[in-house]
């Protein structure tokens, strides 16, 4: 069998057209095929309809090596995927006894009578095998045709991500033969610069197609990936190499971590490995800062290494904190800096809990954006109290709801933490 080159995937159910179940499967299989350098061009969401999904297979047949589904393998009237299948193979479906009996004994084991709609997911046609599903009642199917000479695969798998993930892996990927090109790819994780300023500083080499860079704005930042494909893994990696190297030169200052990398982690990292104890004082993230740094820390082994979390709306984590050592007597955080308050809530939070550093976020004051008051910037502002002083700088950002606030000064506050504890 020559190997496949080329896939389509087709996430079949109206659930998905409706908006009502996220089609995660077909991001899933396209990660899995990139993965084995099989090119995606195409990717489908059909309704439950026995006419437009065979129209959405075989016009993948004419053009794709392998026709991917998921989806529509259940015993109900609305799932037709094995009808399309059978409808553009121009087979009949019939009962195979063998799925038949493995299906009532699934059945009996659970101690239920089969219900007769059941017995569709027994079906073959002839061009098909059955793929097994311990996990599930419907087994998918893998079947062999031929369009204009070339040889088609089409495989139907269940909707159901794990009972679709162990298929895939167990059942399919054995019986497939991949190219035996390489993919290799490194992402690189930026801070501090926007995507369009990214994709102006990497022009030139986002347009190349091998090796291939791309920017992806995320929660976590900007990331960059770089991608190379090659006969062997060694060759993908040399080709990869000074593409990497390039952009890196690029990025130089902007990157905080690469693939999976986590940036909280890589500060709960740096702060076991200095032996150093943190507390949090979050008056504008919600509590989003501090539960990524909870996360990464992972079970508190005697709140080590972070010792203290406040979470305070407006000021009052003025009211909680005892006022810090350096604050002035007429102190008023609805007056001061957002830089100040922050550092203010810094250095409390500091000796309140007995920390070596504290990081804080000041709440947020809305400004007029130049002079006009109907465009507001919404400000707050980080510090980082330790033994050394305390850093603290404003953040300013526009008004594009709390949410996404929340989590950019969150993001902003763990790279100010980041930086400090790097360059220390
Ligand atoms: P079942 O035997 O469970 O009916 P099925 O193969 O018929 O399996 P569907 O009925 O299409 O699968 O989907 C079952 C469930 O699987 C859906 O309710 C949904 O939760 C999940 N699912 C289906 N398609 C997708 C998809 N593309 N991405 C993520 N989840 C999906
Ligand atoms: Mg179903």
């Amino acid at each position: 069998m020559t190997p496949i080159r080329s896939a389509e995937i087709i996430a079949v159910g109206t659930e998905l057209l409706l908006g009502e179940v996220d089609d995660t499967n077909s991001a899933w299989l396209a990660g899995e095929l990139a993965a084995r350098s099989v090119d995606v061009y195409w990717s489908l969401r059909v309704g439950d309809n026995r006419a437009r999904l065979g129209e959405a297979i075989a016009t993948a047949l004419r053009r794709t090596d392998l026709v991917l589904l998921s989806g529509g393998l259940g015993p109900t009237e609305d799932d037709v995927t094995r009808e399309a299948i059978a409808d553009v193979l121009g087979e009949t479906p019939a009962v195979d006894p063998e799925l038949e009996r493995w299906l009532r004994e699934r059945f009996g084991r659970l101690g239920r009578d089969m219900p007769s709609g059941n017995l569709k997911q027994a079906w073959l046609v002839p061009s098909a095998r059955s793929l097994a599903n311990p996990a599930g009642t419907a087994p998918g199917w893998l079947a062999r045709t031929t369009v204009d000479g070339h040889e088609r695969l089409v495989a139907a798998l269940p909707g159901p991500p794990r009972e679709l993930k162990r298929m895939w892996h167990e059942e399919l990927v054995p019986e497939l033969d991949f190219p035996e090109a390489a993919f290799v790819a490194t992402t690189l994780k930026t801070h501090g610069i926007g995507e369009s300023h990214l994709a102006r500083l990497l022009e030139g080499l986002t347009e190349r197609a091998n090796p291939s860079v791309a920017t992806y704005a995320k929660r976590d930042g900007v990331h960059v990936r770089v991608a190379a494909k090659a006969d062997t893994e060694k060759a993908a990696r040399e080709l990869l190499a000074p593409a990497l190297a390039e952009v890196e030169r690029h990025l130089a200052g902007q990157v905080w971590g690469r693939d999976g990398e986590d940036l909280a982690a890589l500060v709960i990292a740096l702060l076991r490995a200095r032996r150093t104890r943190l507390a949090v004082v979050d008056c504008a993230s919600g509590g989003a800062l501090l539960n990524g740094i909870d996360e990464a820390a992972g079970p508190a082994d005697e709140g080590w290494p972070l010792v203290y979390g406040v979470i305070a709306w407006r000021d009052d984590a003025m009211a909680v904190l005892p006022a810090a050592p350096s604050a002035p007597p007429s102190f008023d955080p609805v007056d001061a800096e957002a830089a100040t308050v922050a550092a203010q809530l810094a250095e409390s939070g500091r000796a309140r809990c007995a920390a070596d550093l504290c990081l804080a976020l000041a709440p947020w004051r809305v400004e007029p954006m130049d002079g006009t008051p109907a465009a507001a910037n919404w400000t707050s502002a980080w510090a980082i109290a330790g033994p050394n002083g305390t850093e603290a700088r404003r953040v300013t950002l526009p008004d594009l709801g709390y949410g996404w606030r929340r989590e950019r000064v969150a993001f902003t506050a763990l790279v100010a933490l980041w930086s400090q504890l790097t360059r220390t």
